[in-house]
């Protein structure tokens, strides 16, 4: 099983990844926990590369092409060997993120977002929660965290309310793979309904 986190920044993605890695790994699941941008070696080093520099480095056509060379590598050397073997894949951020920031942020660019998805990648998770989170909480919570590479951190929030209404309108495209998880509350209380939505999911 294939399962992604997705949200805007600060909406407690890794957080919940990691709360639901550590929940079904004590429960006997063989569990890999990864995340995107990054993920495998190659991966993590285009990583490197997109979020160190100028924000101007890269154009935005050329940052889709590094977005999704390394989700290539990141499918190639490390998802689908897992997925094969019979783990289950728990990854912070793919495909979605990639239709929402590159998609939108830097002008229109969802059809060629799509092609290359279609051409190079060609996989979506079996199930992704989508933690739905108000850009104002998510720009806090954001921002309160120190990170050395706060470029794309510097949304604002405005930008965060554009990036939240295009991750809902996804999960309306496609209710079957996308769950709406209300992000609000503790940590606890959030992983709580990830939790419930895992099991209905997987009960389904
Ligand atoms: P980013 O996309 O910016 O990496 P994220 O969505 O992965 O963010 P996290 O890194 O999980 O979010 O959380 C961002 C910050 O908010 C962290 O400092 C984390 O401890 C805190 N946080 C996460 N969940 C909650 C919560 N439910 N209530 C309060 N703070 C939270
Ligand atoms: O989720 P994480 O904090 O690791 O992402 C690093 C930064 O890259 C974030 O600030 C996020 O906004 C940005 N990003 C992006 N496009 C993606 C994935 C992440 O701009 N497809």
């Amino acid at each position: 099983r294939f399962i992604s986190f997705e949200g805007i920044d600060g909406s407690g993605k890794s957080t919940q990844a990691r709360r639901l890695a550590e929940g079904l790994g004590a429960a006997g699941r063989d569990v890999v926990l990864t995340r995107e941008p990054g993920g495998s070696p190659g991966a993590e080093e285009i990583r490197a590369l997109l979020l160190t520099g100028a924000p101007e480095r890269w154009s935005a056509e050329t940052e889709i092409l590094l977005f999704t060379a390394a989700r290539r590598d990141h499918l190639e050397r490390r998802i689908a060997p897992a997925l094969a073997a019979g783990r289950t894949v728990i990854c912070d951020r793919f495909a979605d993120s990639t239709r929402v920031y590159q998609g939108a942020t830097r002008g229109d660019l969802r059809g060629l977002v799509d092609q290359l998805h279609a051409l190079t990648i060609g996989r979506e998770p079996d199930l992704t929660l989508l933690i739905d989170i108000d850009p104002e909480t998510g720009w806090h919570r954001a921002k309160a965290r120190a990170d050395a590479e706060a470029r794309f951190e510097d949304f604002g929030a405005e930008m965060q309310a554009r990036l939240r209404a295009g991750f809902l309108a996804l999960a309306e495209a496609a209710p079957e793979r996308i769950r709406v998880i209300d992000g609000r509350g503790s940590e606890a209380e959030v992983a709580a309904r990830v939790a419930r939505a895992v099991e209905a999911w997987e009960a389904a």
